[in-house]
């Protein structure tokens, strides 16, 4: 896979040309450079970018073990909406919605998903 910028395309960032559900769990994303990502429900939703999980992922954990009931029910979007040419606006199973995932943010977390394969 090459990073070599195409003149013909101009500045424009690359975007979501594909979204599709893979298996029970996963979303595939096609990206307009033909780069291919997987990402898990469970990373998306632990990775929500709104200002209330930002904080809740920065306090302390926990000093005892605290089953969730979010966690007790594996996340899953029962909508994926986009949110003008920029970015996906989630809706989970827990009723949160709040979360806006941009295309940086998305292509961020896919990176990070493919290190880790
Ligand atoms: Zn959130």
């Amino acid at each position: 896979m090459t990073n070599v910028s195409n003149p013909g395309v101009g500045n424009q960032p690359v975007h979501p040309v594909n979204l599709a559900v893979e298996g029970d769990d996963r979303l595939a994303i096609e990206w307009s450079d033909g780069v291919r990502h997987v990402l898990s429900w469970a990373k998306l939703r632990s990775n929500c970018p709104c200002a209330a999980c930002r904080v809740e992922r920065e306090k302390p954990p926990p000093l005892f073990p605290v089953l969730k009931l979010e966690e007790a029910q594996p996340p899953r979007p029962t909508a994926i909406e986009p949110v003008g040419r920029y970015a996906y606006q989630f809706t989970w199973n827990d009723g949160h919605s709040s979360g806006i995932y941009t295309f940086e943010v998305l292509r961020l977390l896919g990176e990070q998903a493919a290190a880790t394969l």
